[in-house]
Formats: structure tokens, sequence, C-alpha cells
């Protein structure tokens, strides 16, 4: 690929003073700013590539167990349950709640795992170096999009309610569950911050 076919803009404002400057040629881990108002106008993540790719495969496999293992188990007047994240969606569907069932299905479960085979996708085609079509344009937007959509801390926040309301009428028990739920989420942050959209942007040619 060379420069003219690049999408790389020639031009760049300060989102915070609209200062324009050319637009800098950055290394890996170097950063630019705003030479009016020092605001950091663009970052080169150290490694995005390969950093990407295992993210996201630890991500994936992780899951598998995030998604279908008990997060906790609970027992109370000698009953006992246990709920998972899958388990959790199928009993909300299963009680008409079929709203909240689909918003906890599609942001905790379709959104990040969706995330995680995009970004794994795109990683192993820059390091094939085929992200050079603008087949691969809908795509990176569509990821742009749904980075700020999955929200598995929406239902952590709802295992901790749980527990702080349940804590006095019943027994709980942490499973397996929990654990790679926490590493799930781990691998979504680790996705945020290796995820490098402008490096892929500067790839995906003008024409062809
Ligand atoms: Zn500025």
């Amino acid at each position: 690929m060379t420069a003219a076919t690049s999408q790389t803009p020639t031009i760049l404002a300060c989102r915070e003073c609209d200062n324009l400057m050319h637009y800098p040629d950055l290394q890996e881990g170097e950063q630019a700013r705003c030479r009016q108002c020092h605001h950091i106008l663009l970052y080169r993540k150290r490694d995005p590539v390969n950093r990407s790719i295992a993210v996201s495969i630890a991500g994936l496999i992780l899951s598998v167990p995030a998604i279908f293992l008990p997060i906790m188990s609970m027992k109370m007047l000698s009953i006992s349950s246990t709920v998972s994240l899958s388990s959790a969606v199928y009993a909300l569907w299963k009680n008409e709640i079929y709203f909240v069932a689909l918003v906890t299905c599609f942001f905790c479960i379709l959104a990040p795992v969706g995330k995680l085979i995009i970004a794994l996708y795109l990683g192993i085609a820059v390091k094939l170096k085929r992200v050079t079509s603008r087949r691969y344009i809908p795509l990176i937007k569509f990821y742009q999009r749904i980075d700020s959509w999955e929200m598995l801390e929406v239902f952590m926040i709802g295992i901790l309610v749980s527990i702080f309301k349940l804590r006095d009428d019943a027994e709980l028990f942490f499973d397996l569950g929990l654990v790679s739920y926490i590493l799930f989420m781990i691998t979504i942050v680790g996705l945020k911050l290796s995820f490098d959209k402008e490096l892929l942007w500067n790839k995906v040619p003008v024409h062809g």
C-alpha cells in the first residue's frame, strides 16, 4: 500500500480549540498534542495488532464459561438455585419479561462476543496484509458502533445488588462462572485498550 492510496487525512483539527495542523506520522507508543491547547489529538497504541488478536482469542475462550457456567448459587428455606448469564436471560424470557431479556442478551452476550469476533477477524486481516479494500469499511464502522454497546458491568452490578439484598435471607455461594465472568470483563477492557481503530482507517484505501 502506498501513501497515495491510503485514507490517511492530511489535516487534523483539534477537538478542543479547532486548531488545524498537519496529520502527524506517529510511531507505536507516540502521541500528538495540539500546539495551542496541548490536548492529546492522537495516540498510537503499542503493538495493537498482536495484542488485539491475543485479547480477542482469550476473550472468546472465556466467554463460554462466563455465559454458561453458574455465577452464584443461593439456598433459601431448603430451596437452592444457581444462576448463570444464559439462565438469567432464559428466566427473564420464560417469565415474559421479553424486553429486558432481549436487552440483557444483546448488551451482555451478543455485543461483547460480536466485538471480540470482529476484532479478531480484523486483527488477522491486518496481520495478513489483507485490509487493502473498501469492503472492510462497514466492518470497521460496525466495530466502532458496537464498541459502546457492550455493558457487561451492568450485569455485574445486578449480581452485586442481588448479593446485598439476599445476604441476610439466603446462603450465597460463588461459582467458577463468576471468575470466568470477571476475566471476560477484563479481556473486553483489554481489547478497548489495545484495539487501534486509527491504524485500520489508515490502511483502508480511498479507492478500490
Ligand atoms: Zn487545541
